[in-house]
């Protein structure tokens, strides 16, 4: 082996992990090293060189000098000879996207801790994982697709990959986890539950069965992968999700999993599966069949592409969606979660100002950079691409009267540009993706796509969910807490056009609405409001204290913009019709219902 990686845990309390890297031919003129900026499948720039706290190097017995390039390479003085780098990664990020260590558990990501060799990506590599020094650790194992060479299953030691891209694709977990398996379609699946639980996994591996076998079948047999392996690690509080080829890495918290004596599919653990779901499906849309753009990915900047909402919108869809056809949830369920989506999506007017192709190319300084004008600003790409996704699909289905559908063009675009996608694959160009989907649906989507992904015109959702047999609504929201689902609103409250936290002595204004009472009366984000007519207001009584003005009405309103106090008038605006509800139509036509279940149906 040419290049080979030698990562030890080396200091738990402090969280670092010693890399030593051999280089059996380093370039004469000069090695060049380099650590990525971004991890696929987050779009935002990391900079994960930030936490290499130390770096050296020798050859041939003898220190080799290291120079920074910049802000994440490196330059080894010249030789001849096989030169050893070793460097020092503190990792403390409990993310799925970067690396984590403590007396815990470890964690990393490929692109937080092996330097790439400029030149030499192609190269295959080795990798050897040194297992922690002392007792307190002699119970852990690794959890990682990362192909084993010498290394016993779930063992320290010898693993490989066959270049730099597949080094950095196979997330690794460190530590005592709790672990399952489970085939689907014959593919063996494994399950790592790291972090303090005491989830039922029997009913974890039927679930996450039923997943995978409906997915591998939408694609059709056999499964892009040898194996694959969901890793969760399980905190009291948290929520996430990274996709790789043959493996993805999750954060949930401990109440979303099931338990023994739970039936019924609670919410947390109907978003895990959902969330798992999501990344499943990414094995072949994004990991696979991906953006000409990604193929290669460029590692050492932006990587710009339109078509994020076909990689994470179409993707989006199909987690629910998923749900459904595979029997674990209802209809009503999956309309119940469909009329939350469309929720968040009318909630914001970004959706005004920004088309989903430039959500898509902006990802990297909207979308993952939010701030408190956010949602009178973008339009998620996740959100309204899986809505543009589900019009796809239904336009899609309605006009050829059931002979085709969205999943039609994900096989042929699949068959096309994914399925064949390691080692030599080319991505899918930008405009491609539409003529495709033109082509396998035997009419013309041009302006379908102009429409949906050009323009910032509102998606006909209420015309097709109704010749599919589902009626819907758009109502006011009930309560702070109201996401969306079918409800009779009889006597709609008050808005203060703005989204609140609670906080001590007053309500704090976290987002400010364009359009809304409070913008208008001259609050900004960040003022805590303490008092409404000279009485104390608090997060709990906030809609009760508006409900009482009849609208157009002038209220004084206290509040402080960091320490200083002032007061505006606030003129009362009645609560818009910004949540939807769905249900399925009590006496649907015989089309409509056909139409229905070839949609929703397993
Ligand atoms: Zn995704």
């Amino acid at each position: 082996m040419k290049l080979h990686y030698r990562l030890t845990p080396i200091d738990l309390a402090a969280h670092y992990f010693d890399i030593e890297l051999t280089i059996a031919k380093p370039d004469p003129a000069g090695q060049v090293l380099w650590l990525p900026v971004w991890i696929p499948g987050s779009y935002l720039v990391r900079e994960f060189a930030r936490n290499i706290v130390a770096i050296s190097a020798e050859a041939g017995g003898k220190v080799l000098p290291v120079t920074k390039l910049d802000k994440h390479r490196w330059q080894l003085a010249p030789t001849r000879k096989a030169a050893t780098v070793r460097y020092r990664v503190y990792a403390f990020d409990l993310s799925v996207r970067g690396a984590y260590l403590d007396q815990q558990r470890g964690f990393f990501n490929g692109t937080s801790v092996f330097l790439a060799v400029a030149g030499q990506e192609d190269q295959p590599v080795g990798v050897e994982l040194v297992a922690p020094a002392g007792k307190a650790y002699r119970d852990w194992e690794v959890a990682t697709t990362l192909p084993r060479a010498e290394a016993k299953a779930w063992g320290f030691g010898g693993y490989r990959a066959a270049n730099y891209d597949e080094l950095i694709d196979h997330p690794v977990e460190l530590g005592a986890f709790t672990r399952t398996s489970f085939k689907a379609c014959g593919v063996p699946h494994d399950v790592v539950l790291a972090g303090r639980q005491r989830a039922d996994l029997k009913r974890l591996k039927r679930d996450l069965k039923q997943i995978c076998e409906y997915q591998i079948r939408l694609f059709g047999e056999p499964a892009p992968f040898e194996r694959y392996l969901f890793l969760t690690a399980v905190v009291g509080d948290g929520y996430g999700g990274l996709e790789h080829r043959a493996s993805t890495a999750l954060i949930a918290s401990r109440d979303d999993l099931p338990l023994e004596h739970e039936t019924g599919l609670k919410p947390g653990y109907r978003q895990y599966l959902g969330l798992c779901s999501h990344e499943y499906f990414h094995g072949w849309n994004v990991k696979r069949l991906k953006p000409a753009a990604y193929a290669p990915y460029d590692l050492t900047q932006e990587n710009y592409t339109r078509l994020l909402w076909a990689f994470e919108g179409i993707t989006s869809y199909y987690d629910d969606l998923t749900l459904v056809r595979a029997g674990l949830i209802s209809p009503q369920e999956y309309l119940d979660l469909l009329a939350q989506t469309m929720s968040q999506v009318q909630r914001g007017a970004g959706r005004l100002k920004q088309n989903l192709e430039e959500a898509s190319l902006d990802a990297w300084v909207k979308y993952y950079r939010q701030d408190e004008n956010s949602p009178n600003a973008i339009v998620s790409y996740y959100t309204k691409g899986a809505l543009a996704a589900l019009c796809l699909d239904l336009t899609i289905r309605q006009r050829s009267e059931g002979a085709k559908s969205l999943d039609d063009v994900m096989r042929t675009l699949w068959q096309r540009y994914g399925h064949d996608f390691y080692p030599r694959g080319a991505g899918v160009p930008e405009a491609e993706w539409e003529r495709v989907a033109s082509e396998v649906a035997g009419f013309d989507l041009a302006a379908f796509f102009d429409h949906a992904l050009r323009s910032t015109d509102d998606l006909p959702l209420a015309e097709l969910l109704s010749a599919f047999g589902v009626e819907s609504q758009l109502r006011p929201i009930a309560n702070g807490g109201d996401k969306g689902g079918w409800k009779e609103i009889t006597a709609p409250g008050n808005a203060l056009g703005a989204r609140v936290a609670a906080e001590a002595g007053g309500v704090k204004l976290t987002q400010v609405l364009d359009g809304g009472a409070a913008q208008a009366a001259g609050f900004a984000a960040g003022d805590v409001l303490i008092a409404l007519d000279g009485l104390r207001l608090s997060s709990g009584n906030l809609d009760a204290a508006l409900a009482g003005w009849p609208v157009g009405s002038t209220v004084p309103v206290h509040a402080f913009r960091r320490d200083e106090l002032f007061s505006r008038n606030l003129t009362i605006q009645p609560a818009v019709a910004d949540t939807w509800g769905l249900r399925l139509t009590a006496t649907p036509s015989p089309q409509a219902k056909n139409l229905q279940q070839h949609w929703l149906a397993r």
